[in-house]
């Protein structure tokens, strides 16, 4: 079978492959993107997931997706203050908006909602829908559709499908299961929201309420025993032990959508084990949600990539590749320890640990400075924006 010649093939269009289709106009490259879900009867570019997951946006996260024109109709809920505590300690500390000069810290979004406006937005780049990426020899790649077997001869193949790392038998990536699955769920609380997050950690793992819509978004972190028992309890008793798990601070909880639980594992590749091929977002690094990192780290990935493939006219070069890489290398570091450390020092019950916890919270609180640092180094990663 002949493989049509294309400058850069994306496999996967979640939100970072729609993300980086989007980053890549203007920059004379051809781009085919290869999603394996299917277009649902909305349109040839939308690709409902039914995933129940919100996404935390960061500030920067919002910059970028405005450059993409993927900004305007999304519907988000800002977070204009963070409340973050521990169980069974003192501490804690309030982050606000005011402390970064920003309008907000966040903005919390649907996953399909965001899949959906990056995959609307304008775009040049050809959408294959219920195209699944079956294999790359390093030059080839082969694209199953309903319609048959496709061949692509890309001058640069990204990965941006997820979670395959997981999946690519030669040189396994570097793996960490946390033994924690995170639950999430639409909830209500008694007292409306006011733009506050809370993130209350907890010795089986913590527990995130972001406000969205009228209610929250629940990511509510456990040992993988409770969160299947937490799963399959009917409404009340959910929310009654949500309730106990959250303590007083809002009241009682009244209301839950559906719930899906996630595994939880860091993994990531130190290199790429084929040629002419780079891996974006979660197939590059997937992290554990406790920071709400991943995404936005993902979206930094795919419009790095779009910069150097607009400045330099040889994408899948090994001097490309080796640039991407370098460029890229600080910020994942930074982001994969970051979200590693935050869950060791966090999810356990170690009194002395519990001690340093609690002073380290009350230190934030009391130092304004502190906080900027760690509310601007979430917000803009450990590269800022040009
Ligand atoms: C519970 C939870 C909460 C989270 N909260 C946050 C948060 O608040 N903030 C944040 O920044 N991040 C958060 N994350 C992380 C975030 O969801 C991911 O980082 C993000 O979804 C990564 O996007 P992606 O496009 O790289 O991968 P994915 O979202 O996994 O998308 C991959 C896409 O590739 C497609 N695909 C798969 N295989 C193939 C193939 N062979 N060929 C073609 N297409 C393929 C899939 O259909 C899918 O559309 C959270 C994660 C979890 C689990």
């Amino acid at each position: 079978m002949d493989s049509e010649a294309v400058d850069i093939l994306i496999a996967g269009g979640g939100p970072v492959g729609a993300a980086l289709a989007l980053a890549l106009e203007g920059s004379g490259h051809s781009v085919v993107l290869a999603e394996a879900r299917s277009a649902d009867s909305h349109g040839a570019r939308s690709a409902n997931s039914g995933d129940a997951r919100a996404i935390a946006l960061s500030y920067a996260s919002r910059l970028i997706l405005e450059r993409l024109h993927a900004w305007s109709g999304l519907p988000v809920t800002p977070i204009e203050t963070i409340h973050i505590s521990q169980r069974g300690g003192f501490g804690r500390t309030l982050i606000r908006a005011a402390d970064c000069d920003l309008p907000a810290l966040g903005y919390v979004v649907n996953y399909d909602d965001l899949q959906q406006s990056l995959l609307a937005a304008p775009c040049s780049a050809r959408l294959l829908s219920g195209a699944r990426l079956t294999g790359f020899d390093g030059r080839t790649a082969t694209v199953h559709t309903q319609q048959g077997k496709l061949a692509f001869a890309p001058r640069l193949m990204v990965f941006a499908d997820g979670a395959r790392i997981a999946d690519d038998p030669p040189v396994p990536p570097y793996s960490k299961d946390y033994r924690q699955t995170a639950l999430v769920a639409w909830v209500k609380t008694a007292q409306a929201h006011q733009g506050r997050a809370w993130e209350r950690f907890t010795p089986e793992g913590p527990l995130a309420l972001l406000p969205h819509t009228t209610g929250y978004a629940l990511v509510w972190t456990t040992g993988p025993d409770r969160g299947a028992r937490l799963a399959a309890l009917d409404t009340a008793a959910f929310l009654a032990e949500l309730h106990a798990a959250f303590g007083e601070r809002l009241g009682a909880f009244i209301e839950a959508g559906a719930r899906s639980a996630f595994p939880l594992a860091l993994r990531y590749r130190r290199a790429e084990i084929r040629p002419r091929s780079l891996a974006v977002g979660n197939a590059a690094q997937t992290l554990h949600p406790v920071a709400g990192q991943g995404f936005n780290l993902g979206l930094r990935d795919a419009w790095e990539l779009a910069r150097l493939a607009r400045e330099t006219g040889e994408p899948g070069s090994d001097s490309f590749i080796d640039g991407y890489r370098r460029a890229r290398a600080l910020d994942r570091r930074a982001g994969i320890q970051f979200t590693d450390s935050l869950v060791g020092l966090f999810s356990n019950s170690d009194a002395l640990l519990r001690f340093g916890r609690g002073a380290g919270l009350l230190a934030l609180d009391l130092l304004p400075l502190a906080r900027r640092f760690v509310a601007r180094r979430m917000i803009y990663g450990a590269r800022a924006l040009p």
